[in-house]
This record gives structure tokens, sequence and C-alpha cells, in this order.
């Protein structure tokens, strides 16, 4: 049963957030969205940009989302700007669905930072694309 979009997902940590029910180290919040650090960062610096209204996945964007979608992209550049990672360089990353190691099921972006990152975006094994199958 689907439910309005603007309503909380109940039992969504992300909507929990967002709503100010459980707490997050918040660096950014608009009428839009929240932006926080992740509770276990993959980089020095690892901040989500999450939108305020429950949206799965990137998969569920709906053209109704486009500016929502350009305003926290945006988000993430000024963020990495005020955050001291912008001349160095950062990354920002969405994971999507299962294979794409998406666990919270309330769209985020990731913003990273800090250190030199990894070059490999994606890690994959041919066991795994097997196991994945069975
Ligand atoms: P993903 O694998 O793309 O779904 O990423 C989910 C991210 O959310 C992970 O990096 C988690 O560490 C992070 N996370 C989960 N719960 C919390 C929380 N309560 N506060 C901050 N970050 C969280
Ligand atoms: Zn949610």
């Amino acid at each position: 049963m689907s439910r309005p979009k603007k309503q909380p997902a109940k039992d969504c940590i992300f909507c929990q957030i967002a709503t100010g029910k459980l707490p997050a180290s918040k660096r950014f919040e608009d009428r839009d969205m929240v932006a926080f650090d992740d509770i276990h960062p993959h980089a020095p610096i690892h901040v989500l940009v999450i939108p305020k209204k429950h949206i799965t996945s990137l998969a569920d964007v709906t053209p109704k989302d486009k500016e929502l979608m350009g305003k926290m992209l945006y988000r993430c550049k000024e963020l990495a700007r005020q955050l001291n990672i912008a001349d160095s360089g950062y990354r920002v990353t969405v994971n999507v669905g299962k294979w794409g190691g998406q666990v919270v099921p309330h769209l985020h972006f990731h913003l990273l930072g800090g250190a030199p990152l990894t070059e490999r975006l994606s890690l994959y094994t041919e066991a795994a694309v097997l196991l994945a199958k069975e």
C-alpha cells in the first residue's frame, strides 16, 4: 500500500533523524533536507545528505523530485567547501538497492573526503555474482 509521500515512513531511521526523533550530528538543515555525519565513517569526512520526505531510493525518484535532487547535489558541493575538502577533492556516491549496497532504505547521498580515496568505485567478485544469482 502506498503512503502519502510527505509522511515519514514508520520505522525508517532516516525519517526519524529528519524529524528529530533520533539524534544525529547535523551539518545542515533546511525545509527540504538534512545533512549529518555518518555514524560509521568511511573517510575523515563522511556526511549523509537526505531528503526530509521519505523516498526509498534513487530508483523511486519521480519527475516532481528533480528540483530536490539538484538542491541535494548542490548542498554536497557547498558542504564540501564548508568542510574544507573542496580543493583536495572528494566523492559523492549513491548506493541503490541490494546489489548497489544500499542498507538504509531512505535515499541518501554520501559525501566523502578528507583523505585520498581509493580508486576503486566498485568491488565485486565473480563468486559474489554467482552467489547472488542462487
Ligand atoms: P548505505 O549502505 O548506502 O545504505 O549507507 C547507509 C549509511 O548510513 C551507512 O554508511 C551507515 O553507517 C549510516 N547510518 C546508519 N544509521 C545511522 C545513524 N543512525 N546515524 C548516522 N548514520 C547512520
Ligand atoms: Zn524514511
